[in-house]
Order: structure tokens, then C-alpha cells, then sequence
């Protein structure tokens, strides 16, 4: 007999339903399927446990205008401890959107062992398109309208794509005004003024460096002058190429929202960040010739990053990727269909849960640092962070080799299969 309770493993009347986030549950049912994952766990986690969604008014810089907008936060799992993730600013960012990244943050979470589940907020806004005093009554406002949901044992946020240190401080001021007393461990990647962690900022582009030597080896590339592609200069994409020159790669290329450019002979990536810093993008950089982003993408490398927004590696453009090794910095930057394209064509690529959770492990070092009051030296954090890295490479290596499936596979299953443990022997109140 059909059990009629049975939630359907993606129903079309679901709040959050979008195609991010079929795409995210798709990939997880795929992988319990191959993982033989119980029935009851498999459903649940298709799910996030709560989601809010907030409209909230705010004044723009013409006093008498307001403005509404749209706020998100999802929380994936609450099984394993608080939850953990971003809040990103973006004019399409929505509730499926939002989802499908907190359950990508519980993967990630679980995969490199750190007590969380995983969570992910959002704001529908521009925000180059917003004043700073606009953004910080925004944050504001939002925060307010979260309050309930955030807090350093409940949820934890951080910066994402559109926010920063800036934003980080805002919460934390809002938070802490609320509570009457600072609590710096509401939110990470603050300014370390505020109890931020050295090295927070160079996080996530310096973890996908640190598995650099073990990925160019398992494809036979040589790091020293590997060349190496770069899209994105933020946050991630900037210190990624920083860190890559760093250990003896070219970068040749790189491209952002004003434009991409490229130069055979590898770009100076120090002059690069100070070009980007007073001009506001890479277009226009001295030395290098301007291409378009389609070519950015083809370019002759050995390893391409993509380190910006979703979906940037789609079957439009996956047949003509160059590079041998794929490490994704960004979340989501890869469709199903480019991947299985890249995989047939012997494409190493490193999973973003893997690839870019050093942003997220040096988030949990600010974390228990502000809980303790006690701050650790930026050698101890870079080394934490390497062998926090390496390991969990190795394990999804492991795993890949054991059960013959690809790197995005076997960290998935990884992920997965510590969370269902822990479902397990919590078992199911009342
Ligand atoms: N937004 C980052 C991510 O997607 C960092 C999250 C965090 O530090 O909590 O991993």
C-alpha cells in the first residue's frame, strides 16, 4: 500500500521551490539513493527545518521615500549543534535560492567536521545600487526582523556574496543593542575590531589554494607555473589568486562584473588588487589584453576557479573549458549538465562543499575565539585551517576511489552520511 503521509521528495506546492533548489535536492536523492540512505532520513532532509521570510520597510537617502524589500533565512538542519551560513545581498536572491544553499552549508559543515548544521540568509536588493547609509538601514531593519532566529546558540550568519565586514558589523551592533551587551559571536567575518578572526578575510580563497598540490596531483598538473583562471575578484576570488601566485602558479586570466583580462606571462596580482581597489574592477588593468567572459572561461590553463556567483559552468559553455582542474569557489558554479559534461571529459573538478569551506572553518575558529575570549595567532589559524583542509580532501579521495564515484559524489556522501548518523541516535521527539 502507498503510504499516503509520504511527503513527496520534491512537491510542487512547496514554499521554497525553485529550480536551485530542485537542482540541490535532486543531487542529495541521487546520492542517498547510491548511499542506500533510510527512507525517513532521506525525506527529512529534503527539507529545512525552518524558513522565514520577512518584507520589511526602509528609508532610501530621500527621507520621505521608503522602499520595501524581501528577507530570508533558512535553517537547514538543527540536529548536530547551532546553524552556520551567509547572508547574501543580490536583486534575484529567493526563499528556493536561500534553501538550497543552507542545505549545501550542511554538507559542508558535516563534511570538514565542524558542529554545525547549515543555514543561509538573504535580501533581495542591489546592493551597488544602494547608498551605504541605505545598506546599513537595510541590515539594520533586516536583522530586527530575524532576531528570533539568530543568535550564537541558535544560528550564526556570515558574509556572502554582496556583504562583508561592513554588513558583519551592523548585525552585530543591532544584535547586540537589542540584548543590551556586546555578543560578538552572533555573527562571523566581522572586522577584528569587533572580535573578527585574523584571516578570516583571506579564508576561503586561501583553503582553495591549500588543496592546490594535492588536486594538481591527482591529475598530473605541475603547481609551479600551472596557469591558472580566475572569474570573480571578490572576496574569494582575490585571495585565491593572491595565494596561488603565492605557491608558484601563473595567473593568467581573470574576469569580474566590469569585464575579464588576460596575459599569457601570468598578471601581477598584488598591483592587480590595488588596480581594483581605486578603480572598482579589473577592466582596464595596465598590461593585459581585455577579453570577453565567454573567453575567460575557454581559455588554454590548467586549472580554472570560478569564485563569483551560481551557475557560471553550464552545458553552453562546459564543451569548451581548457583547464584540467576544476576548483570551485563559488557555491553552485557548476549545473548538473556541465558536470557530467566535464566529468566524461575527464575534468578533475573539487566540489565547492569541499573547495571553499575554509571560509566557513575560519568562521568557526572567530566563533569559538569570541565564545572564549581568547584569540589565537594567524600561524595557528593558517595551519588549523591547511590540516582541517587536507584531511577532508583526503577523506572524499577515499571515498571516491572506494566507491568509484566522482569528487562532487564522494563529498556529498560524506557530508550526508554524518548527518544521518547523527539524525539516528537523536531519534525523533516526542
Ligand atoms: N558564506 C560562506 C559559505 O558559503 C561562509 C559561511 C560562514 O562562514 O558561515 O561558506
Amino acid at each position: 500500500m502507498p503510504d499516503r503521509n509520504r511527503a513527496p521528495a520534491v512537491a510542487p506546492e512547496m514554499e521554497w521551490d525553485s529550480p536551485m533548489y530542485k537542482e540541490a535536492v535532486s543531487q542529495f536523492q541521487n546520492v542517498a539513493e547510491k548511499m542506500g540512505l533510510d527512507d525517513n532520513i532521506r525525506e527529512r532532509l529534503t527539507m529545512p527545518q525552518r524558513s522565514l521570510v520577512v518584507t520589511f520597510p526602509y528609508r532610501t537617502d530621500e527621507y520621505s521615500k521608503v522602499r520595501t524589500a524581501y528577507g530570508y533565512r533558512v535553517q537547514h538542519v538543527l540536529t548536530m549543534g547551532p546553524t552556520k551560513g551567509g547572508i547574501r545581498y543580490a536583486p534575484d536572491v529567493n526563499l528556493g535560492e536561500v534553501a538550497a544553499l543552507a542545505m549545501l552549508m550542511t554538507w559542508k559543515c558535516a563534511l570538514v567536521g565542524l558542529p554545525f548544521g547549515g543555514a543561509k540568509g538573504g535580501v533581495r536588493i542591489d546592493p551597488h545600487a544602494v547608498s551605504r547609509r541605505e545598506l546599513q538601514r537595510v541590515t539594520r531593519r533586516y536583522t530586527a526582523e530575524v532576531i528570533g532566529m539568530i543568535g550564537p546558540q541558535t544560528d550564526i550568519p556570515a558574509p556572502d556574496l554582496g556583504t562583508d565586514e561592513r554588513v558583519m558589523a551592523w548585525i552585530m551592533d543591532t544584535y547586540s543593542q537589542h540584548q543590551g551587551h556586546a555578543v560578538p559571536a552572533v555573527v562571523t567575518g566581522k572586522p577584528p575590531e569587533l572580535g573578527g578572526s585574523v584571516a578570516r578575510r583571506e579564508a576561503t580563497g586561501r583553503g582553495i589554494i591549500s588543496l592546490l598540490p594535492s588536486a594538481a596531483m591527482r591529475c598530473g598538473v605541475a603547481v609551479d607555473g600551472a596557469r591558472v583562471v580566475i572569474q570573480g575578484f571578490g572576496n574569494v576570488g582575490r585571495y585565491a589568486a593572491i595565494a596561488a601566485a603565492e605557491v608558484g602558479c601563473r595567473v593568467v586570466a581573470v574576469g569580474d562584473l566590469t569585464g575579464a583580462i588576460h596575459n599569457g606571462n601570468g598578471l601581477e596580482v598584488g598591483r592587480l588588487a590595488r588596480y581594483v581597489d581605486e578603480v572598482g574592477g579589473v577592466k582596464g588593468f595596465p598590461g593585459a589584453d581585455e577579453i570577453t567572459s565567454d573567453e575567460l572561461m575557454a581559455i588554454d590553463c590548467e586549472v580554472l576557479i570560478p569564485a563569483a556567483v551560481g551557475g557560471v559552468i553550464h552545458a553552453g559553455n562546459a564543451g569548451d573549458i581548457r583547464a584540467r582542474l576544476i576548483l570551485e569557489g563559488a557555491n553552485n558554479p557548476t549545473t548538473l549538465e556541465a558536470d557530467r559534461i566535464l566529468l566524461d571529459r575527464g575534468v578533475l573538478i573539487v566540489p565547492d562543499i569541499i573547495c571553499n569551506a575554509g571560509g566557513v572553518t575560519v568562521s568557526y575558529f572567530e566563533w569559538v575565539q569570541d565564545l572564549q575570549n581568547y584569540f589565537w595567532s594567524e600561524n595557528e589559524i593558517v595551519s588549523r585551517l591547511r590540516e582541517i583542509m587536507i584531511r577532508a580532501f583526503e577523506s572524499v579521495l577515499e571515498v571516491s576511489i572506494r566507491e568509484k564515484v566522482d569528487m562532487r559524489t564522494a563529498a556529498l556522501m560524506r557530508g550526508i552520511e554524518r548527518v544521518a548518523r547523527a539524525k539516528l541516535v537523536r531519534g525523533v521527539y516526542p
